[in-house]
């Protein structure tokens, strides 16, 4: 196995690392970490790309089952396992209900095995963990990174552990104890589990899939960027719209394209639109400052409500590096989103999703969207894993008797 397909460098401070023994941080700047701010150290993969140019993209995506495997930390396509990851479907709604016409795009995440984007990470770290025969994978987790890690275990035969705040979602921590992980639900936040399953990597030596922390994460979800230049044949959509709490989705979906931008094969990355919820918006509100401010996050959308995002950084230098847009949105424009969506088209999808299509509802009022542009609504998780969040919504508290001429009243 050659040691050289790919090697770490700190987006912090540039330092590399070789890709010869499991890493997570950059040693120097993870020196003061502390809980309360995001950690500084986070590693960002490298390839060989003076070699790589010239490859046949296509070609070699078809030779690897959808997968570019040059560009993937990892050394034989079979240790992905068998479950379908990705290849997820796109879908164009050009018109919806109470918007003008406008070439409109939803990638539907929710196909997934698990039925969210964090697969895609998952599998990517269950199989660098295959090739290092490890076993035993950690995670901490809102909901569906656990559930993710959980099923993508169960189906290669590793063993998961998975830390969540116990008022995570049901639905979130039923699939994790149904595919067989350890489930630890913890009595406090996301925020608290991330520091639990550090320091048990830390004092166990467990192998840790924690986003971000981990760099095979960020590779993972990379690979959505790969499937769109193929599904778009090229030729990308101008904005992206993507829901952001710890910020390794859109890390992930920057780094795809920015790989694919040194092999020269794409010549502009599409603005991508950072969406938080107003009330979680770490990343949005502290892309300007010098230090960090920490608040203490509430919304509906329990997948992107992070106190410390996890991937701050990263985050904040693709965002200024190539021009990407931000927009936070309240819980209610998040859950009509939501609503609007599923009526319009048949996805029903999370809040957390729901939130990247309130932010382009949002600019597209504003009229900052016009008809010229292709938009694109990466739709990162299933409605059904947290359907509680739309018990409001619906009208299911009357029953008729079991008698025809009370239906019909409802009918007229
Ligand atoms: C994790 C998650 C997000 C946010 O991704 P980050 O990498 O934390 O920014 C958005 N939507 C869903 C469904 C998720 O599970």
């Amino acid at each position: 196995m050659s040691q050289n397909k790919f090697w770490y460098q700190c987006v912090d401070c540039g330092i590399e690392y070789d890709a010869k023994s499991i890493i997570y941080l950059c040693i120097e700047c993870s020196k003061h970490n502390s809980a309360n701010n995001p950690p500084k150290g986070v590693l960002k993969v490298h390839y060989d790309y003076n070699n790589l140019k010239g490859i046949d993209l296509i070609t070699e995506y078809k030779a690897h089952n959808n997968n570019l495997l040059p560009l993937l930390p990892i050394y034989n396509i079979q240790s992905l396992g068998t479950l379908q990851v990705g290849n997820t479907p796109l879908y164009q709604f050009n018109k919806l209900s109470g918007s003008t016409s406008i070439n409109l795009f939803f990638k539907d995440e929710s196909h997934n095995p698990t039925y969210s984007l964090k697969d895609r990470a998952s599998s990517m770290v269950s199989a660098f963990a295959k090739e290092h025969n490890i076993n035993q994978i950690i995670t901490a987790s809102t909901g569906n990174a656990g559930s993710s890690l959980a099923g993508i275990c169960a189906s290669q035969n590793q063993e998961a552990i998975v830390l969540l705040p116990k008022s995570a979602p049901k639905a979130k921590l039923i699939q994790s104890a149904m595919y067989g992980a350890k489930l630890i639900p913890v009595n406090g936040t996301y925020d608290d589990c991330l520091t639990l399953s550090k320091q048990i990597s830390d004092e166990l030596g467990i192998y840790n899939r924690n986003t971000a922390y981990n760099p095979i994460t960020i590779e993972g979800k990379k690979t959505i960027s790969f499937e769109l230049y193929s599904n778009f044949k090229g030729k990308l959509p101008d904005y992206i719209f993507v829901p952001v709490g710890d910020g390794c989705i859109i890390s992930g979906l920057y780094k795809g394209f920015e790989d694919l931008l040194k092999l020269k094969l794409i010549e502009k990355i599409p603005t991508i639109v950072a969406v938080q919820a107003k009330g979680s918006a770490g990343i949005i509100n502290n892309l300007e400052t010098e230090s960090f401010t920490l608040v203490a996050s509430k919304t509906v959308a329990d997948s992107i409500q992070v106190d410390v995002p996890q991937n701050f950084y990263m985050t904040r230098n693709f965002i200024s590096q190539y021009k990407g847009a931000t927009i936070t949105v309240s819980d209610m424009e998040i859950l009509e989103a939501s609503s609007i969506l599923s009526r319009n088209t048949g996805l029903f999808t999370e809040p957390a999703s729901a939130a990247a299509f309130a932010g382009f509802i949002n600019l597209q009022k504003q009229s900052i969207i016009d008809s010229k542009v292709t938009c694109l609504i990466l739709l990162t998780g299933s409605g059904l894993k947290d359907s509680s969040s739309y018990s409001q919504q619906i009208k299911t508290n009357y029953s008729v008797e079991v008698d025809i001429s009370e239906i019909k009243k409802l009918l007229v």
